[in-house]
């Protein structure tokens, strides 16, 4: 199920994809630059089967990003509350967002490449 309005159901392909399957895909987040595993469907609340899916390949993509124990899960939707989502926070996150240019969309996994400024 989509929501036209919604933009993790319009998932804009802007900025580094890692992975993408039949349940979710991983982005970087286009508001704070961390990797964000984002659900298929459209609703807060996912299938237990499906959340642990979810934070597995999230899980995998930041250990490979900031290696293992180098961020912290983040299940809280500020951003779009009706959507199931979480990133994977490193502890710089919010300087890194601020300062560094976002990555851009190359198709999914691959090298990921910054914005030049
Ligand atoms: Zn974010
Ligand atoms: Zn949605």
């Amino acid at each position: 199920m989509r929501e036209p309005d919604c933009e993790l159901c319009r998932a804009d392909r802007f900025t580094h994809w890692y992975h993408e399957d039949d349940i979710c895909w991983v982005a970087d987040c286009e508001a704070c630059a961390t990797p964000m595993v984002v659900w298929k469907d459209h609703g807060a609340v996912a299938p237990e089967e499906a959340v642990e899916h979810m934070l597995g390949v999230l899980s995998a993509t930041a250990d490979i990003r900031f290696g293992p124990g180098g961020y912290r899960i983040d299940r809280h939707m500020r951003q779009v509350p009706g959507h199931f989502h979480a990133h994977a926070r490193d502890p710089d996150w919010q300087r890194r967002s601020w300062s560094e240019p976002l990555s851009v969309y190359r198709g999914v996994g691959g090298v990921r490449e910054t914005r030049s400024r």
